[in-house]
């Protein structure tokens, strides 16, 4: 019978669990997950899981029922330590080596520590696990100065429920605006006057240099340009390492960024998958190489492998998608604007309900959609279709914007 064992705990190893199933797969599985609980879902844990709006029952992907249902054998809060690829073998932490069919790797990644002086003060916390969101969450319900490191969407999540919770709220950006990484200076402005208008200080240029202590507990975050601001919590958002190790040590092909797979998931063992965050991947849409952070990918990416793993011939090239909550108000993502020339508006920012969206050579490539639920959807048609789009159409508020959409891809 064969085996396919999946090493994760996350979005992209529940997925893969459901796809074997849906492909009708009957051999055995078995999914291994570091963490002690159910395969679990991972946004909230910035949003309501964190303002203590969802219960910890509503965050597993896949109730147990399920996993006994399909068959799967679970093996929670167990490490995988080494493949051995000549044998087809996994070794896991507690001494046990299962075989292995197919090797499914989603691992995913860890929260980027800070390693400047007093990095290691009780009350400076990264939101990465439920057990992380867990460990603060006494802390953060007390806390009344928070300092958030980071300007990107994990950061901006934790510091608009703090705000909601009347905290003093103070987010260090390093780059010269927040979410510069992933968006367009209009859309960073937007969004730092928002979380300005809801009582937030935003710094930008903000280099941190230390956490000062007092009593071994985090007392404020001290930057470069001398800035010294006083907390009794710190956040860190600053970034993702992937969780490539395993794979490396088996001699996989691995980037600094991830864990290479092709455009079927594979990675240079072709026994072996992976799927999710830990990806190093090419992007057929946007002709360059990445690793996508998003639930999009993780599934999308499972779904693949396990059609390919079952002798389908399937290729990765979804449109990547992604969203944020901040303030009530849900920004959806899609497509990547790295490359854009133009930049079109379409709304009101000052009324939270627009959408920007990026052209490269008259074609949309991305669109940032605040309570533009329609934009959203039409955008995703627009870019994947890379039909040809004038800025007249796209801001005539007189028309929906699925007629808009309509007469673009009609034309
Ligand atoms: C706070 C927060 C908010 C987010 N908000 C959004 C959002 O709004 N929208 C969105 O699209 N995405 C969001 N994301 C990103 C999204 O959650 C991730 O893209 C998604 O979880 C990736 O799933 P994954 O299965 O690839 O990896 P992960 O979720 O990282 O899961 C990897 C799992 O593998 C386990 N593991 C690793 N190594 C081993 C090993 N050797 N042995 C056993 N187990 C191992 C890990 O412990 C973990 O359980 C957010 C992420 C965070 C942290």
């Amino acid at each position: 019978m064969t085996h396919i064992v999946i090493v994760g705990g996350g979005h992209a190893a529940a997925q893969a669990v459901t796809s074997l199933r849906q492909n009708k797969f009957e051999g055995d599985v078995t999914l291994i997950s570091d963490e002690p609980v159910l395969p679990y879902q991972r946004p909230p844990l910035s949003k309501a899981y964190l303002s203590g709006d969802l219960a910890a029952e509503r965050l597993p992907i896949l109730r147990q029922v399920a996993y006994e249902n399909a068959g799967v054998t679970l093996k929670l809060g167990l490490r995988a330590t080494r493949i051995d690829r000549a044998a087809k073998q996994l070794e896991l932490g507690d001494g046990e080596v299962l075989p292995y069919d197919y090797l499914i790797l989603a691992t995913g990644g860890h929260a980027r520590r800070l390693t400047c002086p007093g990095h290691d003060l009780k009350g400076l916390h990264y939101v990465r696990t439920m057990a992380d969101t867990d460990a603060m969450r006494a802390e953060f319900l007390k806390a009344e100065k928070l300092v958030v490191i980071g300007g990107g969407y994990i950061g901006l999540e934790t510091a608009a429920v703090a705000r909601k919770m009347g905290k003093k709220v103070t987010v260090l950006e390093a780059a010269d605006r927040i979410l510069s990484r992933v968006v367009a200076p209009e859309v960073s402005a937007c969004y730092q006057a928002i979380h300005e208008a809801e009582g937030v200080t935003v710094l930008t240029h903000q280099m941190v240099t230390e956490i000062e202590g007092k009593d071994g507990h985090v007392a404020a975050v001290l930057t470069e340009d001398g800035g010294r601001y006083e907390a009794d919590m710190v956040v860190a958002g600053i970034g993702l390492v992937a969780n490539a190790d395993l794979a490396a040590a088996a001699e996989l092909d691995v980037h600094p960024m991830g864990i290479v797979v092709d455009d079927h998931c594979r990675t240079t063992d072709p026994a072996i998958y992976a799927v999710g965050d830990v990806t190093w991947h090419h992007n057929a849409l946007y002709g360059r190489d990445m690793r996508l952070e998003s639930v999009q990918n993780a599934v999308d990416q499972a779904k693949v492998a396990v059609e390919n793993m079952l002798g389908e011939d399937v290729v990765y090239d979804t449109l990547p998608w992604f969203w944020s909550d901040q303030y009530g108000m849900k920004l959806q993502i899609a497509g990547l604007s790295q490359g854009y020339d133009t930049l079109v508006t379409r709304g009101d920012a000052a009324a939270r309900s627009v959408a920007f969206f990026y052209l490269k050579d008259g074609v949309m490539i991305a669109a940032d959609c605040v309570g533009r639920v329609a934009e959203f959807m039409g955008a995703k048609k627009l870019i994947a279709e890379r039909v040809p789009v004038t800025v007249e159409a796209l801001t005539d508020e007189s028309r929906s914007f699925k007629e808009i959409v309509t007469g673009f891809l009609t034309a």
